[in-house]
């Protein structure tokens, strides 16, 4: 379309499934054993209710025989059933010099000397509390650092894959016998992880949205998958050559095959330029990244250019090994490489959010058009007529040229002005600036009738638009 529909047909990027996966959607799990301390509870509008235990543990109630810890009683419960030394440190309730497994086997030490049949007991090889899962923290640790040891990062999440059978039983065992409070698994192993790469790694800081890496860490596998995020880059275009479409535009007969087919050249493109290549290339090698996506705020037809300051744009650069680089030199490097065809300038640094400003931001745009007039009447009646359009709103049935990728409607636009009206022969040229969404060339040539009022209509004769420019868009 000559003017501009932010719905255009490219995709809001959705988030990962896996972040579903990530500490934060557990976080309420955290929260199990705040309410027992709340000193609300004391409360004398709640005493009735009072049944005679001295904390809510949730589901469970207290079993005196074997009370929870930071007691020696349920230390040794833990100690009983296996508990890895990890573990009992991080549900004992106890502070102690050290902390983790070394922390832990205090305890232990302190228990075997309480009582000396406990050493004795038989322990089951799988710790009931993790499967022995904080042995692997090392391991782990030195697979992270290995897979993003040559990318460029400061912040990093972390999303831990725990089966839900583990999970749940370490949730009854941890709320029956543990103390109060206890951090539960999952965000302990992630805390465990992270103080491990910590150690190794300069200037990291762990977050729970918009990292520059997510980690995601299957437990039961000890997969690591590591996702380097996008980096986003606002900016305006210019398209001064007619031709180039602003996506990349895959090879009709070979649907963009990598190698391409004979129809074009071994490319796999339509066309071998597009606004989004010409920008986001010189960026991919810059930033090492694998790919962009291009998000324009709409979009103008292949043959239209785009003038003025151009078009708001976001670049996002797919899996940058590097996430930054000097803006100035790369308008000049774009600039340069895009040869006249395309300028880019206002280049800042940007995120996720300003993809859907762009997109769902709409805008009046102001346009050039020229067009031959078939039978042309005397020049002020040319004049006259499309001054009358002037603040006129326009009826527009969606063009016959997009109804195979657009639902057939009737739309309202309003030309905002129109002025510059110049006639040399049968040929008219004029400037508009219009509602966001108006189709201009339809405007003129009326379509068949679809646009109504129009040019053509108006001067009750052909008219064929020779070409359009985009002259501004007034936005940003
Ligand atoms: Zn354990
Ligand atoms: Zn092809």
């Amino acid at each position: 379309m000559d003017g501009d529909d932010p719905k255009d047909d490219s995709v809001e990027p959705k988030e990962e499934d896996w972040t579903l996966y990530s500490t934060a959607a557990y976080a309420s799990v955290d929260d199990v054993w705040d309410d027992s301390i709340d000193d609300s509870k004391n409360d004398e509008s709640e005493e009735e209710w009072f049944d005679g235990d001295d904390f809510d543990t949730g589901s469970s109630s207290v079993d005196w025989d074997s009370p929870p810890c930071p007691a020696p009683l349920g230390i040794s419960h833990l100690i009983r059933i296996g508990v890895c030394n990890h573990c009992l440190h991080r549900v004992s309730g106890r502070r102690t010099e050290k902390d983790g497994a070394e922390g832990g086997s205090i305890l232990r030490d302190e228990a075997f000397n309480r009582d000396a049949e406990l050493s004795s007991s038989e322990i089951p090889e799988l710790c009931p509390l993790c499967e022995n899962l904080f042995d692997d923290t090392e391991n782990i640790v030195e697979r992270i650092a290995e897979q993003t040891g040559q990318v460029d990062h400061g912040t990093i999440q972390i999303g831990v894959h725990i089966p839900k059978d583990l999970i749940q039983e370490e949730d009854r065992i941890r709320t029956r016998h543990g103390a109060p409070g206890s951090r539960p698994l999952k965000s302990s192993f992630t805390e465990s992880i992270q103080l491990g790469l910590n150690s190794i790694m300069e200037d990291v800081r762990f977050v729970r949205e918009r990292p520059d890496l997510m980690i995601l860490i299957d437990c039961l596998t000890l997969r690591v998958d590591v996702d380097i995020r996008p980096v986003f880059v606002y900016g305006r275009y210019r398209k001064l050559d007619r031709g180039i479409p602003q996506t990349r535009w895959p090879c009709r007969a070979c649907r963009g095959r990598s190698d391409g087919c004979e129809s074009c050249e071994g490319t796999g493109l339509q066309y071998v330029d597009s606004v989004q290549d010409l920008i986001g290339i010189p960026f991919v090698t810059a930033l090492s990244g694998d790919d962009t996506s291009f998000h324009g705020m709409g979009r103008e037809d292949i043959d239209v250019r785009c003038l003025g300051r151009g078009r708001p744009f976001v670049l996002e650069i797919k899996h940058p090994r590097n996430r930054r680089t000097d803006l100035d030199e790369m308008i000049k490097i774009v600039n340069e490489s895009a040869n006249g065809k395309v300028e880019i300038n206002e280049l800042s640094w940007c995120n996720k959010k300003e993809v859907s400003r762009i997109k769902e931001t709409r805008s009046e745009k102001s346009y050039t058009i020229r067009f031959k007039i078939d039978q042309p009447p005397e020049n002020n009646v040319i004049i006259e007529s499309i001054s009358n359009l002037n603040g006129v709103t326009l009826e527009q049935q969606t063009p016959k040229r997009v109804s195979h990728r657009r639902a057939d409607k009737n739309r309202k636009r309003r030309i905002t002005s129109i002025e510059n009206i110049l006639i040399e022969g049968n040929e008219v040229q004029f400037s508009v600036r219009c509602e966001a969404g108006t189709y201009v060339k339809e405007l003129v040539h009326s379509d068949e009738g679809r646009t109504v009022p129009s040019v053509a209509g108006i001067l009750e004769t052909d008219c064929e638009v020779i070409w359009l420019d985009v002259e501004e868009i007034h936005a940003d």
